[in-house]
Order: C-alpha cells, then sequence, then structure tokens
C-alpha cells in the first residue's frame, strides 16, 4: 500500500493507495501512533484510492476508531466504493464514531464551513451593532486579557476581486457605512507578549457565560513559546508600549504591517522542522505585508517570499486539498505577474486549466485567473 500524507489546515489527511491488508496496518500503525501523539484532535482517511480491505485491515480500523473515541478525537473519512463502504458499515464502532463524506470536495467544504460557523455563533453575541464587531480575547501565551479581536458578519458583504490587490476582499453589500479595510483588522494581537492570529480560536474568548477555549495543541503552543523574542523589535519601544491602543479600534492602517509581520511570525513558529504546516497562510500573509509595505524594498522582498511558498506548493501539488490549490495557482500568477515571471505565470495558467479549471467549484478563482491572463496578453 502507498500512504500519501496531506494537511488541511491542521487536519492531516491519510490517503491509502491499494490494499488495505496486514503489511499495509504495519505501515499505517506507526503513523497513526505519531499523529495520536502529536496532540492532534483529528485525522482524516481518504479511500478513493484504497482497493480492498481484508479482516486485519478491518480490525485495524475498528482498534483506530477505538482509540479515537477514548481519547475524544475525531476520525473523519471520505471516498470508500460501494464494496468498501459496505464492509465498513458493518463495524458498529465504525458508524458510531467515524464522520463521514462522500467525497473530497464535501470534506474539505465542510471543514472550511466550521471556523465559519464557529466565527457566526460568536457574532451574534459579540459587541456592537454593526456587521463588524468585537469580542474580548486571553492571549494562550501570556495570559493577558481584555483586548479586542474583530469579526465580520459574512452575509453582509462580498467576496470580490479588485484589480489591483492579489487576494479578494469583502465589500459590504449594499450598506457604505458598514464598509471596512477588513485586512486591517483582521489580525488579533496580544498587547502584551504581541502574539497575533487570525483565527480567533487561536486565542480564548471572554464571555460573561463561560467562554470558549483556544484551539492550539501543547505542542503548538511550547513551539509559540520558543519564538516569544522574535515578535520584539517589531514595533518600536513607544509603539510596544501603546500597543494597547494601537491593535484596538479604531486601527490606523499603518498597523497591518505589523499586525501581519507578528502573525507571519507566528506561523513561522507553528512550523515543524523544516517543513511548513500551511505554506498557503504563509504566503497570503505576505501578500498582505506586500500591500502594507511601509517601502518598495519591503514590498519586494514579502513579495518574493510569497512566490517561494507558492512555487513550492505547486511544486508539491499532491499534498495540498484542491481548494488550497486553486488559490496557491491564482495567488502565484498574480505575484508572478508582479514580479515580472512571466515564463512561470504561462506555465502556471496552463497547470491551473488541466487541475481546477474544468470544476464548477473553483469559478471564483477560474474568473479571477482569466481576467489576470486576459491582462498579460493585452
Ligand atoms: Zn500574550
Amino acid at each position: 500500500m502507498e500512504i500519501q500524507r496531506r494537511l488541511l489546515s491542521q487536519i492531516e489527511i491519510l490517503a491509502l493507495k491499494g490494499n488495505l491488508d496486514t503489511a499495509a496496518c504495519m505501515e499505517l500503525r506507526p503513523l497513526v501512533t505519531q499523529i495520536v501523539e502529536s496532540g492532534k484532535n483529528e485525522l482524516c482517511l481518504d479511500f478513493t484510492s484504497t482497493q480492498e480491505a481484508d479482516p486485519a485491515g478491518l480490525k485495524f480500523l475498528r482498534n483506530l476508531c477505538k482509540i479515537f473515541a477514548s481519547r475524544k478525537k475525531q476520525i473523519h473519512a471520505f471516498g470508500a466504493s460501494s464494496q468498501l463502504g459496505h464492509k465498513l458499515n458493518q463495524l458498529e464502532e465504525w458508524v458510531q464514531s467515524v464522520q463521514y463524506y462522500k467525497s473530497n470536495t464535501e470534506f474539505e467544504n465542510s471543514f472550511a464551513d466550521q471556523y465559519a460557523l464557529w466565527c457566526k455563533k460568536l457574532f451574534t453575541v459579540a459587541q456592537g451593532g454593526a456587521l463588524w464587531r468585537s469580542v474580548n480575547l486571553r492571549c494562550p501565551l501570556c495570559r493577558h486579557e481584555g483586548f479586542s479581536g474583530f469579526l465580520l458578519n459574512l452575509s453582509g458583504y462580498e467576496e470580490t476581486w479588485e484589480e489591483e490587490d492579489i487576494t479578494p476582499q469583502w465589500k459590504a453589500l449594499n450598506n457604505s457605512e458598514n464598509s471596512i479595510e477588513w485586512e486591517v483588522y483582521e489580525v488579533a494581537v496580544c498587547p502584551s507578549c504581541l502574539f497575533a492570529a487570525r483565527r480567533l480560536n487561536f486565542f480564548e474568548v471572554i464571555m460573561p457565560e463561560g467562554g470558549l477555549e483556544h484551539c492550539l495543541t501543547a505542542e503548538n503552543l511550547e513551539s509559540l513559546e520558543k519564538i516569544a523574542i522574535k515578535r520584539r523589535g517589531i514595533l518600536g519601544p513607544t509603539q510596544e508600549k501603546q500597543a494597547k491602543y494601537l491593535f484596538g479600534a479604531p486601527r490606523e492602517r499603518s498597523m497591518a504591517y505589523p499586525a501581519w509581520k507578528l502573525f507571519e511570525i507566528t506561523l513561522r513558529g507553528l512550523q515543524k522542522g523544516r517543513k511548513m504546516e500551511n505554506p498557503l497562510e504563509l504566503a497570503h500573509a505576505n501578500i498582505l505585508l506586500a500591500k502594507f509595505a511601509p517601502s518598495q524594498g519591503e514590498r519586494k522582498e514579502a513579495l518574493s517570499t510569497a512566490y517561494v511558498w507558492l512555487q513550492d506548493m505547486i511544486g508539491k501539488y499532491l499534498n495540498y486539498s484542491k481548494k488550497d490549490l486553486a488559490r496557491a495557482y491564482v495567488y502565484a500568477v498574480s505575484v508572478g505577474l508582479a514580479l515580472d515571471r512571466n515564463e512561470d505565470v504561462r506555465s502556471n495558467f496552463e497547470k491551473y486549466q488541466s487541475q481546477c479549471a474544468s470544476d464548477t467549484a473553483y469559478d471564483f478563482y477560474t474568473q479571477r485567473m482569466e481576467s489576470l491572463v486576459h491582462s498579460l496578453r493585452h
């Protein structure tokens, strides 16, 4: 059996190619143990290319379900053939504990929706009456509390491509008083230790009725502690003393650059050895560093960094979800155009055409890709 590993945000996906038999179980066991021990709470099994599971394979899956259930961890799975699906449905432990999806797309969509759903619920109890609100946060690293994170009510906004931007923008639907340059507010920053994150569930949310836990693992926290020193020096000494005011609301546009820089440091801190957990997030952060850069030199440097990570992802495309890949291609073409890498632009456009364009799920990106390449032709 061939086992391919890829990551969707914090979820490890194992694609099992071939037969799930005794030999395959021996290969899988150390991998799964490593994932469980690493403190990850979720695992996904991709059966799209799995042919058969023999009794040893089924027994392995049953035990896996027991281990995960006893540790309150979740298994997701998708893509089993009807024959394999039938066998899996005979396993009581499997039926009781596994979250099953028909396809990779269904899994990816439901997963992407989880954080959005979390935000939507949180929005209803957040402060402020407009279409963007704030919540009170506690830092998972230094325990400082009472600083703000911001949320958008996405139903009042539409994601659009602006010609001069590389990433899509949230545009208020018909109410200009709700318009906000979201990227200025998107990163929440602890004013005490300068830990910064784009997702509010990297922090604890303080609420009168008890609050919400953060989603970082013990291992994540340990690596973030180690790089605390790197966050110092991003702000000048005067700014550092005023951090409490600078990262609240209203937030000046000039604070977007340090906020994204601090977030970039968080992402690098979550990196394991030489392996980046989520290169697309890092590329995205660098694209925004370029957007808000105080100088041309910093802009160029951020774009070049983003480009390296995007090209790296494209080179290892099997490791990533198709949705992340579609986004990576579109960003790579934009950044490639900004850096005058016209050869790469053509080749990335062709790869996008063959890998993503035929799928209507990526129409949003396909449309953008076409307008980008159109500008190259004229
Ligand atoms: Zn802190």
